[in-house]
């Protein structure tokens, strides 16, 4: 593979904050940068060099992206896997479309885990009714996700019985669907790889993850977050996943940490995760940093944590904490902390449930940091983790 050296133009789909905070890394690197979001103010349009602002499957607008673009990455997994393919035919695309296009189907994904013999929480495909009517009863208490465009929780509904499942499945109008046991979970955790087209590979320590109503709240990254055997095996796995799949980017892959010690995957996204922000601010090699290495045939070096770091999600709900007028928090106060490193996306207007950026505090130790990233959550107004 050609390096393209700084001064190249790396491209990307999708405007949200993981390509705003992609274009970053890649100008701070001395590239150019263009963007493809239909989004008038999408938040890595309004940094980056070039903006097309068009449907994803707009023709011209994907000739005009490979006209400004040396190479091309992607920055949310629904992006159609049609447009990568007809941008890998004029140029190199990283991840490639056939690796997308299994991450983006619940199903697939679940199909290439096995493969690769790495455990998913029991599970079936449903998308006729027979397959409905021959879910097995040990799938109960589960969840109904659908099988595409699913996001933070939305497309999934929790059911205890066959008749909830099968309202469920109406009320998703009987789109196709993977039944999850509810497993009882101990934590969650994921893991960051990036996979060069040499087939090196490096990764980020392995994540602590929180959710709240399905969606990221708070990462805790620091020596010993997870038990060692765990974090062995996530990494792992992680690994056997990237391989399999000829992968060649930043992959995330998620997982859940059972009550018994073991550990099942749960889903990987073919790009930067809201998991791995942390590593801007708590490693001297960010995950976007590595996708720039990844796109551009740079050597991939082995990221070095050099700070215990938590990480805490800002949704739009903080927006609203006074009343039902939009007023941003008190960056002023947060910023008083040492160690906290605030991160905005640029969006224009907040709603709840909607990322509007995050805060990741840093420390010399875990305590400090731990104690300082209360004190910031304690500000915001967001509840004790
Ligand atoms: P995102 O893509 O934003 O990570 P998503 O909408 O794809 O989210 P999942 O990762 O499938 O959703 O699930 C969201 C959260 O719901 C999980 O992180 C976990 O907390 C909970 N959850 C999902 N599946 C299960 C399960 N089988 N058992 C118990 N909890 C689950
Ligand atoms: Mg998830």
């Amino acid at each position: 593979m050609t390096v393209l050296l700084p001064g190249a133009t790396l491209g990307v789909m999708g405007g949200g904050q993981l390509g705003r905070m992609f274009v970053h890394a890649a100008q701070a690197m001395g590239y150019f940068t263009a963007v493809l979001d239909p989004d008038a103010s999408s938040p890595a349009g309004l940094v980056s060099h070039h903006h097309v602002q068009a449907d994803y499957l707009d023709e011209i607008a994907l000739a005009t992206l490979c006209g400004h673009s040396d190479a091309i990455t992607t920055e949310f997994e629904n992006v159609p896997a049609a447009a990568l393919a007809q941008l890998a035919q004029h140029r190199f695309v990283a991840p490639g479309p056939a690796a997308v296009a299994i991450a983006q189907d619940r199903a697939q994904e679940k199909a290439h885990f096995t493969r690769c013999g790495v455990p998913c929480a029991p599970n079936a495909s449903i998308t006729t009714e027979a397959e409905l009517d021959a879910v097995p009863d040990a799938l109960l208490p589960g969840i109904l996700k659908t099988a595409r465009l699913g996001y933070d929780g939305k497309g999934q509904v929790r059911v205890k019985t066959r008749a909830e499942l099968r309202a469920a499945w109406d009320g998703l109008k009987r789109a196709p669907c993977v039944l999850e046991k509810m497993l009882p979970l101990a934590f969650e955790c994921s893991v960051v790889v990036a996979r060069g087209a040499d087939g090196s590979m490096v990764n980020l320590p392995v994540q602590r993850n929180l959710h709240r109503d399905g969606i990221l709240a708070v990462t805790e990254v620091f020596e010993g977050n997870v038990a060692p055997a765990q974090a062995q095996q996530a990494i792992a796995a992680t690994r056997a996943i990237a391989e399999g799949l000829g992968y060649v980017g930043v992959l995330c892959v998620e997982f859940f940490g059972l009550a018994d010690g073991s550990l099942v995957v749960n889903e990987m996204a073919p790009r930067p995760h809201n998991s791995g922000h942390w590593s801007l601010d708590g490693s001297d090699v960010s995950q976007f940093e590595l996708q720039v290495r990844t796109l551009a045939g740079l050597p991939l070096v082995q990221p070095r944590q050099h700070s215990a770091s938590f990480m805490l999600n800002l949704l739009g709900d903080l927006w609203f904490t006074r009343g039902a007028t939009e007023t941003a928090p008190n960056w002023a106060a947060v910023l008083a902390l040492p160690g906290a490193h605030l991160h905005l996306y640029g969006k224009t207007s907040a709603r709840p449930g909607r990322k509007m950026g995050h805060l990741t505090v840093t420390g010399a130790s875990v305590e400090a940091a731990r104690a300082t990233a209360s004190q910031a959550a304690a500000l915001l107004g967001l509840p004790a983790f």
